[in-house]
């Protein structure tokens, strides 16, 4: 608990009473700044993403032998920039609106490996983890072909280390098969709102899943004090990570290419709006800082959350950050919306987006699945539910009061038509057949 009552919690910002009734609701953040004094208050850079970008690039040979579905990407980890169109007339016809920007799927629902945003994070510090005991052991150099730690007997090495997890889905499938994939020994502590297939699908690549009855923050605690107990085991925490982060950032890089690839500018007069669903605040996060490294201010970055767990709306609107959770707004926390489930958001994320995220959106539940029938139909992609919630930023700017000043303000009314807008699809490759068929059916 915070330590201060839900009255006083709800005094703190003019949204929350809203939040805390459960409503779909639209915040700008009053705490927003310069993109450049913003960058220089912050204690991570553009080197360190660099850095990153280059470490994913040393471990390209590796994840090409691994994986051979990233042969044709060189083992690089990358998902398409896709145009919808058609979802863009579906939504302006079913929500009674005009969308004058050009509407893009940043499809990390297809990244390899892992199906989700998480192919970002989760694999990258499993590479990190990998790289600092091979060099320690003397395994490899940095300037080694990193294919050689693919050999029967690194993997060997690595079967004497253990990794673990705390997880609600999709972050214990990316850094489960990456750890099993590199010869770890690999453990993934889950919530109750983790899905079967999730669970299934892990130990179908030999990683132990523990399960817990309670929720998300249980089961990293849980999985923390167990990992903690075994100096041969490394624990990566979702909440805190400045690797997870920095794994998500190099998408920034990446898109700036894509973007040159697309003809598609990004200047002054061509503003960048990226939608991201959020969890703990680790992955829009991380792209976030990576999206305000490469654009700066020509890039507006917001955040979707379901309406019972905006943790980091909480976090943010009352500057707590993770001394609040949701259940002290007196929300349930619970929502279909898997990936999303989160109810105390991290206070590192939550740091680093006070002065660059523009503000945050939420969706209720049924509103997701409404949204992943209607981008199936309209485009034939499939995504999970919690990924739809990216949408909402698309429709919610022009609906909603604060919505319409913020583009006023910004200037950005006037360049609408020449502007894009990215909605970040986290997550959906994996799902299989049959969960998908229930997806269909499901009116909340
Ligand atoms: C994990 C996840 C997110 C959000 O990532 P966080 O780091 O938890 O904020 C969004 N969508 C999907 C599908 C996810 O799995």
């Amino acid at each position: 608990m915070s330590g201060i009552s839900r009255k006083e919690l709800l005094a703190k910002d003019p949204v929350l009473p809203r939040v805390a009734a459960g409503d779909e609701v639209v915040w700008i953040n009053p705490r927003r700044r310069p993109a450049a004094e913003a960058l220089a208050s912050l204690p991570l850079g553009m080197e360190d993403i660099l850095d990153a970008e280059a470490r994913l690039a040393r471990f390209a040979p590796f994840i090409r032998l691994r994986f051979p579905e990233t042969e044709p990407t060189h083992g690089l980890i990358e998902s398409p920039l896709t145009p919808i169109p058609d979802m863009k007339a579906a939504l302006e016809a079913r929500h009674g609106i005009a969308i004058p920007e050009t509407l893009l799927l940043k499809q990390d629902s297809h990244l390899a490996i892992a199906g989700s945003v998480k192919a970002r994070g989760g694999i990258y510090e499993v590479l990190k983890h990998t790289e600092e005991l091979a060099l320690r052991h003397g395994l490899i150099t940095l300037t080694d072909d990193y294919a050689g730690l693919a050999s029967p007997e690194a993997r060997a090495f690595f079967s004497r280390f253990t990794v673990q997890v705390g997880s609600t889905g999709n972050l214990g499938l990316s850094i489960g098969i990456a750890s099993a994939a590199v010869g770890y020994r690999v453990i993934v502590h889950m919530s109750a709102d983790a899905r079967r297939w999730k669970k299934d699908l892990l130990r179908q690549h030999g990683v132990t899943v523990m399960e817990y009855e309670a929720d998300y923050g249980e089961a990293v605690r849980q999985g923390r004090a167990r990992s903690d107990a075994d100096p041969d085991s490394y624990f990566i925490d979702d909440e805190n990570s400045k690797d997870l982060f920095l794994g998500y950032a190099v998408a920034a890089l990446r898109l700036k290419n894509q973007l040159a690839e697309r003809h598609i500018a990004v200047d002054e007069d061509h503003p960048l709006i990226v939608t991201v669903p959020c969890g703990v605040g680790g992955a829009p996060g991380g792209i976030t800082f990576g999206l305000k490294q490469v654009f700066g201010d020509r890039v507006h970055c917001f955040f979707a959350e379901p309406t019972q767990a905006p943790c980091m709306l909480a976090g943010m609107a009352t500057g707590l950050h993770s001394a609040v959770c949701v259940q002290d707004l007196g929300l349930s926390g619970v929502t279909e919306a898997d990936g999303l489930a989160v109810g105390r958001p991290s206070g590192f994320v939550g740091g680093m987006m006070e002065p660059l995220l523009s503000g945050e959106v939420t969706v209720r539940d049924g509103q997701l699945y409404d949204w992943m029938r209607l981008l199936e139909g309209s485009e034939g992609i499939f995504l999970e539910p919690s990924a739809c919630a990216a949408f909402r930023g698309v429709t919610a700017l022009w609906q909603s009061e604060p919505g319409k000043a913020y583009l006023e303000q910004t200037g950005l009314n006037d360049r609408m038509s020449q502007a894009t807008h990215i909605a970040w699809a986290t997550g959906g490759a994996l799902v299989p057949e049959a969960e998908r068929e229930k997806y269909r059916v499901s009116y909340l």
